[in-house]
């Protein structure tokens, strides 16, 4: 019944009327949904009988609150038509873009075609002609049926006639009239018929006119809705008045006012008043005349204004929509340059990432070589310092050694020796066993020497087979027994091992006791006791005492007196 209701209530509204008073008692028993398809045919009907006030808060509601996308997509349709008719057109702007963009989703046959009606009706409304003939188009090309088409069609020349066409295309004229005449006696058929007689006025073809007015007349009446009646009316006492009969003009103005009681700002209301103007001029009744005129002018006026208005409405709404759109963009713009920023900031997260490996990376390069550098540094030092053969300090480094540990025992006031060690008759060994075996020989006399060596102590190898050793902390007492320690050492290295070359030292000490703390005149005694060591049959140690003193005294006394007896050596 609800779908009956729904095919009928464009052409046969007392059919339409019939099924919705059976619906109402079988209201209790529908489900909600079926509950609200009443609901809106209810509002429809409310609306029909021209109360739109009435029907607007409750197909809004349906628009607004229902679950089911096509119910509210076709609520929404018509709430759109009764903001219109109500002259609230900014609301009914602001609601056709949702319309728009639901539309593409609205797969429902009807659906589609009262979205496309309402669309194309409201951008005729808002002077927006082209657009409107668009939507129209489109209509026409989805429609299936005859009554879609024909809207399709009524749409389409509406809009080409109030953007000033004069005269329709042939063909389409002819495809118009064929849809609309298959479509029976709708509502947008019969104004179809009435929009072609005013195409024929504009045209001057009076004839015509009349003739499609007059066949349409009945018709319309039955259909019974007041606007389109009113228009109808308004239009046949101007053809009336144009054609010269003045009673009959008279007669259709009045009706046509009669008719559109309550809209007094029509298109309909204006014409008739300028008719029953017009007539009362003709007839010398100027007062009537100037009545009616004031009447016209007011009522034109309003319809009018209610024109701008819409055009305005629209503009509005588009300037918001616009601006909505460019807030939108905006937003849009600022998300992407925060995400570019975010992407930046990562970028440089892993650009400092690099770099820092990059420094890293130089700096262990730069420890390496630093290390490197230090090792062969300390390398060549080492090399610097020491001796080749026997890795003793070499005989400026014993020097230098020497001359430190002196100083620190001088300042601590302890007691140093230093000894001179040179191998007996090394020359033979050379000769005998060769230079290799004297190497050896070295070698080996310096490894017994260290075994009795403390660490403090300084040995270095002053050249060929002489070595120095200074004993810190090493008084006169103690020096003899050390010195024999050293020299029973190197005397034992034939016994130690196989090399069986007979080896011995001669060992020249001098002690700070009777020297003082000054390496050259230590170096310049022990050197003396050696050369006693050497004299009195080496392979023993003397050591540099008082007794040397007054001797090098004497010495000297006697160089001063008899210069001619220096010795060579
Ligand atoms: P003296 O008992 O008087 O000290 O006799 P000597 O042969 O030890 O003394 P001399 O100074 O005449 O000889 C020292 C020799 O030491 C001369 C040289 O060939 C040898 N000599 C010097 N340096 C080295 C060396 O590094 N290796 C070897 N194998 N021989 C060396
Ligand atoms: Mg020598
Ligand atoms: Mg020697």
């Amino acid at each position: 019944m609800l779908s009956q209701a729904e095919d009928v209530e464009p052409s046969n509204h007392a059919e339409f009327n019939e099924l919705m008073r059976r619906l109402d008692q079988v209201a209790m028993r529908l489900s909600p949904r079926q509950k609200l398809h009443l609901r809106y045919l209810q509002a429809r009907r409310v609306a029909f009988a021209g109360n739109y006030a009435a029907a607007l808060p409750s197909l809004t509601a349906i628009a607004d609150q229902t679950v089911d996308p096509v119910l509210a997509f076709r609520a929404s349709a018509n709430v759109i038509d009764l903001l219109v008719a109500e002259s609230r057109y900014e609301e009914a702007f602001v609601r056709l873009n949702p319309l728009l963009e639901q539309l593409p989703k609205m797969k429902e046959y009807d659906v589609r075609i009262q979205g496309l009606t309402a669309t194309a009706q409201l951008y005729s409304e808002a002077g927006q002609y082209d657009t409107s003939i668009r939507y129209a188009d489109e209509l026409i090309k989805e429609s299936t049926d005859a009554q879609s088409a024909c809207k399709g069609w009524f749409l389409k020349f509406d809009a080409l006639f109030q953007s000033g066409t004069v005269q329709l295309p042939a063909d389409q004229l002819r495809k118009g009239t064929e849809a609309c005449e298959k479509a029976g006696d709708t509502l947008f058929a019969l104004s179809f018929q009435h929009l072609l007689a005013s195409f024929d006025m504009r045209q001057g073809r009076l004839g015509s006119a009349f003739r499609l007015l007059q066949a349409n007349y009945p018709k319309v009446l039955r259909a019974g809705f007041p606007p389109q009646i009113s228009e109808l009316e308004a239009t046949l006492a101007e053809v009336y008045w144009k054609g010269g009969d003045l009673a009959l003009a008279t007669k259709f103005a009045h009706r046509a006012l009669a008719s559109n009681a309550d809209r007094p700002y029509s298109e309909s209301t204006a014409n008739a008043y300028q008719v029953l103007s017009e007539v009362d001029k003709k007839t010398g009744d100027s007062e009537g005349a100037l009545a009616n005129l004031e009447k016209y002018v007011i009522a034109h006026d309003g319809y009018e204004s209610r024109r701008s208005a819409k055009v305005l409405a629209y503009q509005i709404v588009r300037q918001q929509v616009l601006a909505k759109k460019l807030q939108i963009d905006r937003l849009d713009k600022q998300n992407r340059v925060l995400q570019l920023q975010r992407a930046l900031d990562k970028k440089a997260i892993e650009t400092t990432r690099l770099y820092l490996i990059l420094l890293l990376t130089v700096l262990a390069f730069i420890a390496f070589v630093a290390v490197r550098i230090k090792r062969s540094q300390l390398r060549f030092m080492r090399m610097a310092r020491r001796d080749g053969l026997t890795g003793l300090f070499n005989r400026q480094h014993f020097l230098d050694e020497a001359q430190r540990q002196l100083q620190y025992c001088r300042k601590s006031a302890r007691d140093a020796c230093l000894v001179l060690i040179d191998l007996d008759h090394f020359k033979n060994i050379n000769d005998t066993h060769g230079h290799v075996v004297g190497d050896e020989v070295l070698k080996r006399a310096v490894v017994a020497c260290q075994a009795h060596l403390r660490s403090t102590d300084v040995f270095g190898r002053l050249g060929g087979e002489e070595f120095g050793i200074l004993l810190p902390e090493c008084s006169l007492e103690r020096v003899s027994e050390r010195v024999e320690q050293l020299r029973l050492a190197i005397a034992e290295i034939p016994a130690a091992d196989a090399l069986c070359v007979p080896v011995s030292a001669s060992f020249g000490v001098a002690t700070t006791v009777f020297s003082g703390y000054e390496l050259r005149q230590l170096l310049i005694h022990a050197d003396d006791a050696l050369y006693q060591a050497k004299n009195s049959g080496r392979n023993r140690a003397v050591v540099f005492d008082d007794a040397d003193l007054l001797r090098q005294a004497g010495m000297r006394k006697s160089r001063v007196g008899t210069p001619m007896a220096e010795p060579t050596a």
